[in-house]
């Protein structure tokens, strides 16, 4: 079976389970809370109970960070984390959990508020009483670090700012997502340079946040409703054969993978819909396909570049280390830990604690490749690099800051 037909029908997929538990030794949930169950049991074990309604819903999975190691990792392609997600949707929510989700879901109309007056954003988030009240109503925990809002909105930014070339090589629709739009305008605005330096005109289509901590929060119906918004809109784009890319590896993971199995098309349309939707490392292949050479100089003594997770899942580790090979001679892989924030995550109080003995191993391992010498951090996921920031007090980037930028070392 194809993964795109699996990942339609994913309750078929529990049945090809052959209950190796490789997925048990890799989830990084199990390896720190004895509580969890894991993936196995989780997933492909409990859905023939849950299909005949015997089984009650499980609360515990809601402490699945939806990483998605053990999905990458199963040899029969079981669709474990579509399980657990579903388990997640039928949850009873607390008060305060359907207030933090009403937070996700509205987190634009937060960004755009919170970026028009940043200065003074950027100060209450860090008061103590601000951090404790929305501990008390959000649930999200007092002691996480929150990522700074930009001074107004990169679209804001592309509205005055941006010119096409005159006569562009080829065209991309970006999708910059929330971590650009409010948090690091400065990498959408290296995108830009870089689609300028090689001749690429850049446009953007309507966007809202691509719903995974609307997803992680367990609301369904806002989940769909997003995907709902997106859908027409990006196939309008995917169909006229254009393409969709973005910097954020696992907002594209979520609209070009996660929504396959929501959005209303047919097995070729589906795989035609997936493979439209490109992370950067995809448009570079794609740029050199089209006779478009790649400026990348080798500026950099050392590099020591950490793996997201999703980046995993996407199969698309191989290919960021290709490119870091591009910028240095020296790049070390830490390609073993989680870091254990996983988006919206591990700002949640109840999640907190598990989060932080996940990512313990990583900013170990960090810490001792960083007192062997010069180096500087790269890795694809905003939150991946909010976390390792946070716990290494060392300045992290996304691979694109690397190239349109010398960063001193
Ligand atoms: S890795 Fe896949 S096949 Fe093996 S136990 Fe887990 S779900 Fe089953
Ligand atoms: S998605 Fe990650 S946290 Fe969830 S069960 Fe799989 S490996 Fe464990």
């Amino acid at each position: 079976m194809k993964l795109t037909e699996l990942i339609e029908n994913p309750q078929v997929s529990f049945d090809y389970c052959i209950k190796c538990t490789i997925c048990n030794t890799v989830c990084p949930v199990s390896s720190v809370f004895p509580y969890f169950p894991g993936p196995k049991y989780l997933g492909p074990d409990s859905e023939r109970y849950r299909l005949q309604n015997r089984f009650p819903v499980e609360d515990v999975s809601a402490f699945c960070m939806n990483c998605k190691r053990c999905e990458e990792i199963c040899p029969s392609d079981v669709q474990i984390t579509h399980f657990i997600e579903e388990d997640k949707f039928r949850q009873k929510k607390t008060f305060r959990k359907k207030l933090r989700s009403l937070f996700f879901i509205y987190i634009d109309l937060v960004g755009k508020l919170a970026s028009s007056v940043s200065i003074l954003t950027n100060i209450v988030l860090k008061l103590g009483i601000v951090r404790l009240v929305m501990e008390w109503f959000l649930a999200i925990e007092k002691k996480r670090r929150l990522p700074e809002y930009n001074s107004g909105t990169f679209l804001s930014y592309f509205r005055k700012n941006y010119r096409p070339p005159e006569k562009p090589a080829m065209t991309v629709h970006f999708f910059h997502g929330c971590n650009i739009n409010y948090n690091q305008k400065s990498l959408g605005v290296d995108f830009l340079k870089f689609c300028h330096r090689h001749n690429i005109e850049v446009k953007i289509p309507p966007q809202k946040c691509c719903g995974i901590p609307i997803a992680s929060a367990g609301d369904a119906e806002a989940y769909r409703k997003r995907v709902d918004y997106h859908f027409p809109i990006f196939w309008d784009i995917l169909r006229k054969g254009d393409i969709i890319t973005g910097v954020s590896s696992s907002c594209i993971m979520a609209i070009n993978t996660d929504y396959l199995r929501h959005i209303p098309l047919d097995e070729e349309n589906k795989e035609r819909y997936h493979k439209g939707i490109v992370y950067f490392n995809d448009l570079l292949e794609i740029m050199e396909k089209n006779g478009i050479p790649l400026k990348i100089e080798k500026k950099y003594k050392r590099l020591i570049y950490h793996v997201p997770c999703h980046v995993k899942y996407s199969t698309q580790q191989a290919k960021t280390i290709a490119l870091l090979r591009r910028l240095t001679d020296n790049l070390v892989i830490l390609d073993e830990y989680c870091c254990g924030i996983a988006g919206s995550y591990g700002m949640k109080k109840e999640n907190y604690i598990i989060s932080q003995n996940i990512g313990s191993q990583l900013f170990q391992q960090i810490n001792s490749h960083l007192a062997e010498g010069d180096g500087l951090l790269v890795s694809d996921c905003e939150t991946c690099r909010m976390q390792i920031a946070e716990n290494t007090k060392k300045k992290i980037y996304h691979p694109l800051e690397l190239i349109e930028n010398k960063i001193p070392e």
